[in-house]
């Protein structure tokens, strides 16, 4: 199960990395670096889907804090589905794909 790679990749290209959505969290509201935002975590998974970085347990970590709470969502102007992108991340369909 979870989404396809293809179909991952377009939801994370919908993000522009403007930042609008970073003072809405929570988390990162608490540790104030830009790899806890939703911007950051967008781009990370976006760096990844282009093989510029590898997975590595520091950077789930950095996804699986995300309390899902939807406040980003809400704050973006382009509709980046930030549910769909971080449970289509840690269900492994990346890893899935490059194997
Ligand atoms: S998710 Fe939306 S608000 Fe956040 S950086 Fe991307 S485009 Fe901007
Ligand atoms: S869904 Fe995650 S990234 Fe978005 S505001 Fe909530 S904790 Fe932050």
């Amino acid at each position: 199960m979870g989404i396809d790679l293809s179909d991952l990749r377009k939801l994370v290209d919908v993000c522009t990395l403007c930042g609008s959505c970073n003072s809405s969290c929570p988390v990162f509201e608490i540790e104030l670096t830009e790899p806890y935002s939703p911007r950051g975590r967008i781009n990370l998974i976006g760096e990844l889907l282009k093989g510029n970085i590898s997975d590595n347990e520091e950077m789930r970590e950095l996804i699986s804090v995300c309390l899902f709470c939807g406040y980003c969502q809400n704050s973006c102007s382009k509709g980046v589905d930030f549910r769909s992108i971080f449970s289509g991340y840690l269900s492994g369909t990346i890893h899935l794909d490059k194997d």
